[in-house]
């Protein structure tokens, strides 16, 4: 569903992104480790196109992006394209992003019927199911701030799954929340890894990691440093760094 080929990306001077190739196929889990700074987050804003990139290629669903401009002064030359593939790489956030003066189910609702123009009657059928599914459908008359942290990310991960996305993208969605509340939404994750979702999470949790993922990839410094599946990569980290990383997260 989403390649990405060689990708470098520099704020200035800085370069984050050094040549970096990622490839999430259809229905799997790939999950991206790595210190801090070492460019997990600008990894998943360039795979959905919220931050340009100087070079290399994003290719979405056999589509590769269309560049105008080279180096620097790149960006996507197609704005169709660029719609596209936001509407269908729902991205989930550590801070849930709800928006507070909506309820839960207009949060829900919201994007399918501005953005998609979907029916308003029949999207209000599906939210309810989708909050059903993660186990607050019976907080739709709630506001954002009545939820606890696990509901409100909860709720921010049912507002993804309404755009029927062809893929999901985390960035350290577990990781504003107290531990307890931590594991409802693991159980969703997982919940979707079993239903076959196609999901790029970014995660200081390698427990997650571990159980969730068809292949992990770890960053260091703006390259991949290690990738594999999460036994190996886990059981038998073979650089350095990566054994280091690892010990400083147990
Ligand atoms: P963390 O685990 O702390 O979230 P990360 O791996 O997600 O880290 P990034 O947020 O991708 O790291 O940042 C990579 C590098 O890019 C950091 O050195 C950061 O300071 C820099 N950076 C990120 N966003 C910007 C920006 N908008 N302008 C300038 N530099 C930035
Ligand atoms: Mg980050």
């Amino acid at each position: 569903v989403i390649e990405i080929r060689d990708l470098h990306k520099a704020y200035g001077d800085l370069e984050v992104l050094k040549g970096v190739d990622v490839t999430a196929p259809q229905g799997h889990v790939i999950s991206l480790i790595g210190s801090s700074g070492s460019g997990k987050s600008t990894l998943l804003r360039c795979a959905n196109l919220l931050e340009d990139s100087q070079q290399g290629e994003v290719i979405f669903c056999g589509e590769p992006v269309h560049w105008r401009g080279q180096g620097a002064a790149r960006v996507p030359g197609d704005a169709a394209q660029v719609r596209r593939i936001r509407t269908n790489l729902s991205m989930v956030f550590q801070q849930f992003n709800l928006w507070a003066h909506m309820t839960i189910l207009e949060n829900v609702m919201e994007a399918p019927v501005t953005v998609l123009k979907q029916d308003r009657a029949e999207v209000e059928v599906r939210a309810r199911a989708i909050l059903d599914k993660v186990g607050i459908g019976d907080k739709c008359d709630a506001y954002p701030a009545q939820l606890s942290g696990g509901q409100q990310q909860r709720a921010a991960i049912a507002r993804g799954l309404a755009m029927e996305p062809k893929a999901l993208l985390f960035d350290e969605p577990t990781s504003a929340l107290d531990p307890e509340l931590e594991q409802e939404v693991i159980r969703v994750i997982k919940d979707l890894a079993a239903e076959g979702r196609t999901m790029l999470i970014v995660t200081h949790d390698m427990a997650l990691a571990r159980d969730v993922s068809d292949h992990v990839i770890f960053l260091h410094q703006g390259r991949i440093e290690e990738e594999g599946p999460p036994e190996a990569l886990f059981k038998t980290p073979k650089s350095e760094r990566l054994r280091g990383f690892l010990a400083s997260t147990n």
